[in-house]
């Protein structure tokens, strides 16, 4: 096992990881840049090197600074965390040119899922079933034509190094096709420097459904069950359940198994998600994410797991010591994200926390780096919080998540802590019942009425 870990990156992810080596007896090193020098993961921390000024690509993305940091502490490991560098293959390759370990897959892992038609491509060759497309990317417009065709309206251009929802067109008709095609083309040229596109079916009223995976260096890959994120704005995740509501254990088991036997074969290790569209019953693979996913903890509330130490434990070079079959599911977990926002325009508010009061009681956790007098600076995603909740089932997840939002006081910031109170009072989702336009419309309707 690691003696000391530096964590390469910040807010509650950083102190994530923080808490899981201090339980497993590592040492940690923080590293912030100079907007950061005051946030609790530096802290908490047993060391910590501030790495730059304010903006990321001066810190967080400086892989320089990050590995100075580790060399000079004496980490034998780096933890990325999610966002920054967590799926730069260079970044995981160099650290391990530095004789450190990556705590995540291997460089090729990541660079053959980080590129969505090799990722897509991969998968096929496994029987991962696909959403209905081109088989790479289109070299012209008639193709396209060609493809849409075949495929059927309405239909989905998307660029191949996309990210963000960015570089993303829906096309109902072939008159919409070509102007589809420029516009996605030119927003893909602007935001990766690479205009190569692909196209989609286009599903009207699909659910995003994701499965938590992880694989040790020997070859054992194992999941742990489905993930609803169909709650989504502007393709951004705000809250997450586990399990899905619509999701049967019969279905869970096959497409698990249809998941690990994939990943096994490719001989992938540490965590990793799968990411899928689910619509008629139908699972359709959209993208592999090579890290620890922000919702991680509605796995880990019904697994009874804690997947950052399995992430470390494994990285050192342990088995996963278990089976399918010793992975159980109890109960139901739901996660708000708590960004700081402004809850009907979605205009980021950072600024000084005034009051800060996190709800507690059974079965309510908290995953946050906020405290009282902490100045939220405006450099850095607007998601300060997650709240997630865990109960017998899912109505009774429902109560609590709504009490347990009413505890919640953040003062001096806005937050988005109104419209999860709105989502959560909503019949339709009461029921299960909605799918990854539901949200858009939600806040439409909200917002006008
Ligand atoms: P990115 O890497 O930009 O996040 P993804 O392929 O992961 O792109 O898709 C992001 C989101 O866009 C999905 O969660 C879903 O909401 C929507 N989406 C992607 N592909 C389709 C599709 N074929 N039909 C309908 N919606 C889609």
């Amino acid at each position: 096992m690691f003696s000391k870990i530096l964590i390469a990156n910040r807010g509650e992810i950083a102190l994530r990881v923080l808490r899981a080596c201090q339980e497993l007896g590592i040492k940690t090193v923080a590293v912030h840049s100079t907007a950061d020098s005051k946030a609790m993961h530096v802290r908490l921390a047993d060391e910590s090197v501030c790495i730059g000024p304010p903006a990321s690509c001066d810190s967080y993305l400086n892989m320089a600074a990050i590995l100075s940091a580790a060399t000079i502490t004496g980490a034998e490991a780096i933890h990325p965390g999610y966002g920054f560098l967590s799926e730069n293959a260079e970044f995981a390759k160099s650290v391990e040119e530095h004789g450190m370990v990556f705590i995540g897959p291997t460089p090729q892992h990541i660079r053959m899922m980080g590129d969505k038609i090799t990722a897509k491509a991969t998968m096929k060759n496994f029987g991962v079933p696909l959403v209905p497309g081109s088989d790479g990317k289109l070299e012209s417009l008639e193709e396209a034509y060609e493809v849409a065709k075949t495929i059927g309206y309405p239909v989905l251009i998307k660029a191949v190094a996309g990210g963000g929802g960015r570089g993303m067109k829906v096309a109902r008709t072939a008159k919409e096709l070509s102007e589809a095609w420029e516009m996605a083309r030119t927003e893909a040229r602007s935001a990766f420097n690479n205009d190569s596109v692909y196209i989609e079916k286009y599903m009207d009223r699909p659910r995003h459904i994701e499965l938590q995976i992880l694989g040790d260096n020997y070859g054992n890959v194992v999941h742990f069950g489905e993930r609803d994120c169909s709650l989504q704005r502007r393709h951004q995740k705000l809250l997450e359940e586990a399990g899905s509501p619509v999701i049967t254990e019969e279905q869970r088991h096959t497409i698990g198994k249809i998941a690990t036997d994939a990943l096994a074969r490719m001989g992938y290790r540490n965590a990793g998600t799968l990411e899928f569209l689910y619509q008629d019953g139908q699972f359709c693979f959209i993208e592999m994410n090579t890290r620890l996913q922000v919702e991680h903890p509605v796995t880990e509330m019904i697994c009874n797991i804690d997947l950052v130490h399995e992430q470390i434990r494994l990285a050192a070079g342990e088995k996963l010591g278990y089976t399918q079959k010793d992975i159980t599911f109890s109960g139901h977990a739901i996660e708000c994200r708590i960004n700081a926002e402004d809850p009907i325009t979605f205009v980021p508010s950072p600024g000084k926390v005034t009051i800060y009061h996190p709800p507690g009681g059974i079965g309510v956790r908290i995953d946050s780096a906020l405290y009282s007098g902490y100045q939220v600076p405006p450099f850095y995603d607007s998601m300060v919080a997650k709240l997630i909740v865990h109960a017998p089932t899912r109505a009774q997840a429902i109560e609590r998540m709504r009490r347990a939002l009413n505890e919640f006081v953040v003062g001096g910031i806005k937050t988005v802590i109104p419209l999860h109170q709105h989502i959560l009072e909503d019949s339709a989702f009461q029921k299960g019942d909605y799918s990854i336009h539901w949200l858009e419309q939600f806040t439409t309707r909200t917002h006008t009425s």
